[in-house]
Parts: C-alpha cells; sequence; structure tokens
C-alpha cells in the first residue's frame, strides 16, 4: 500500500467532500472528546473511571448494568445523572457545525450513524431524522423491567448528585405506569431489557436513505471510532468494501489497528488500486483533522 501523508489525505478529503453526493458520518467517543467529554478505555476515559458503594470503592464499567437500578439505584443513578448533567452542559465542538453545512449542501443530504449517547449531533443542528444512535441515548428514559415499550424524554429529570458518595439523591425517576424504577434507554452490559424501539426507527431511516444514495457519490466520513467496541468501524468497514465510495478515517491512534489485522470482517479491503484511492486515513483528532479539511475547503473555494 502507497502510504498517504496526513496532509496528501487533507487535500483529498477536501476535494472528495466537494464532489459528494451525500455524506455518512459515522462517529464514536473520539467525536465527543473534543467537546470535553471522556472517552471510554483511554486515559482519563470512563471505563477507567470508579465510583462508591457506601465506603467501598467500585469500577463504573462494573456499575453500568441494569441490574442496578433494582439494588442500588441511588448508585447507579449517581452514575448516569452525572453523565446526563455533563452531557447537557457540554458545547458541540467546530467539527459538529463544519459536518452539517457539509452535509446540507449535498443533494442527498446528510445521515449521522454513531454510538454516541451523549446527544451532541442533535444539539449542533442535525435532526432526529438524521441520526442512528445504536447504543441509545441519555435523553430518553425507559421502564426497568419494561412493562411497556414506550420512551420518555428525560427532559424534566433533575438529578442533584452527593459529591461525597457519588451517589444521586431521591427523587430518582420511576415508570409512570408501574411505578418501578426508570433508566436511560442506553445500552449497557449484560443488558437484556434495553429497549431497542427507538434505535430500530432510527435504523429503517438510515436502511432507506443508503439505499436512495447506492449508486451516488458517496462520502464516509468515521470520525473517531474506537476499535474495542467495533460497532461503528463494522459499519463503515462494511459499506466502503460493498459501495463504490469514499471512506475518510479520522483517527489519532487506530487509523491501521489491531483488530484489523486480527479480525477480517472490520479489515477495510484496500487491496485494490482503486480502493486505495478510496481510502483516506487522518491520524489526527476530530476536531484538528475537521479544522483542516474545512480550510481546505475554504482555500480550495477562494481560488476558485
Ligand atoms: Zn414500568
Amino acid at each position: 500500500m502507497v502510504e498517504k501523508s496526513t496532509a496528501q489525505a487533507i487535500e483529498q478529503a477536501a476535494a472528495v467532500i466537494a464532489d459528494a453526493d451525500a455524506l455518512l458520518v459515522c462517529a464514536g467517543a473520539g467525536m465527543s472528546i473534543d467537546s470535553g467529554l471522556p472517552g471510554f478505555r483511554g486515559a482519563g476515559g470512563l471505563w477507567t473511571m470508579s465510583t462508591k458503594d457506601g465506603e467501598k470503592s467500585v469500577p463504573v464499567v462494573d456499575v453500568a448494568q441494569p441490574k442496578w437500578f433494582y439494588y442500588r439505584p441511588e448508585m447507579v443513578w449517581g452514575f448516569y445523572g452525572w453523565r446526563l448533567n455533563m452531557y447537557r452542559q457540554a458545547v458541540p465542538h467546530s467539527g459538529y457545525r463544519q459536518l452539517l453545512e457539509w452535509g446540507r449542501g449535498k443533494s442527498h443530504g446528510v445521515f449521522v450513524f454513531t454510538s454516541n449517547v451523549d446527544g451532541l449531533f442533535q444539539r449542533a443542528g442535525f435532526g432526529e431524522q438524521e441520526v442512528v444512535e445504536c447504543h441509545g441515548s441519555i435523553h430518553y428514559l425507559q421502564c426497568t423491567k419494561p412493562c411497556h415499550h414506550e420512551l420518555w424524554d428525560a427532559a424534566s429529570v433533575d438529578l442533584v448528585i452527593d459529591e461525597s458518595t457519588r451517589n444521586a439523591r431521591e427523587p430518582l425517576p420511576r415508570c409512570s405506569k408501574c411505578r418501578r424504577r426508570a433508566r436511560p434507554n442506553i445500552l449497557m452490559f449484560d443488558d437484556m431489557a434495553f429497549i431497542r424501539k427507538r434505535v430500530k426507527e432510527q435504523r429503517q431511516r438510515f436502511d432507506l436513505w443508503l439505499r436512495q444514495v447506492a449508486g451516488k457519490n458517496l462520502v464516509v466520513i468515521e470520525v473517531g471510532a474506537g476499535v474495542s467496541i467495533p460497532r461503528v468501524r463494522e459499519l463503515t468497514t462494511d459499506i466502503f468494501n460493498h459501495l463504490d465510495c469514499h471512506l475518510i478515517r479520522i483517527n489519532p491512534t487506530d487509523i491501521v489497528d489491531k483488530m484489523e489485522t486480527r479480525n477480517t470482517w472490520i479489515t477495510v479491503n484496500i487491496g485494490a488500486a482503486t480502493a486505495q484511492d478510496r481510502y483516506l486515513p487522518i491520524a489526527l483528532g476530530a476536531r484538528e483533522a475537521l479544522d483542516r479539511i474545512q480550510a481546505e475547503i475554504s482555500l480550495r473555494n477562494s481560488l476558485r
């Protein structure tokens, strides 16, 4: 494979985005990190943190399970309530606006597929009809059992987290039908109760859009999608390998990764020269990469 420099990839990315009929944005935690939110597995990531169960320190990775809404609701809501408050206050960085502007200018528009549950794409101006949140959203609640399959908006939830215990104070959200505890509509570990209704509806709209853009000039921009739980990378890789599209992969650490050498199902197939031309890896963080592509697009426009 002929290595592309980052500068070359950025230049080519600007050119293919300018010519695109449709834009697909596939985003993981790396997109949110530049808005000041923690990632998952890296240094400072959510799954390296701990909370408290009384005096005992508990890794939050063990807390992010539905069973705790029965046994220790104030502890698990301490974790999710802290995240809800943090995500509400977060401000989407400039990269979101750029993606939206690029996408809005395309004849077939833009779609977002993200594993992020923070709702920042909608906050940045993307429509509810343009987003798939494959792991759910913290801004929607469901019954823990669940006694019914409707979700409701978390806007009215106003949780106070006790700083010393890291637990949430009552009143905690409850299901209006059965009065059991409510929980965020987020896919957790060991989660058999996650209601997929909203994700399924999003996915149906996305599949319809994908069929509409087949054969068009599609550009996929993958941003900050990790390899530990490679849900987003599986999708981008699958689309790249099956559709004649460009893939701009923005990732500071996992451009070529261990997973890709071990697991063929998420290996981008760049064996053919034409596929190499369509694969544009940019080894930078989300905001920096998107800002630099925007600068390149502005330069191209000024030279016209
Ligand atoms: Zn219920």
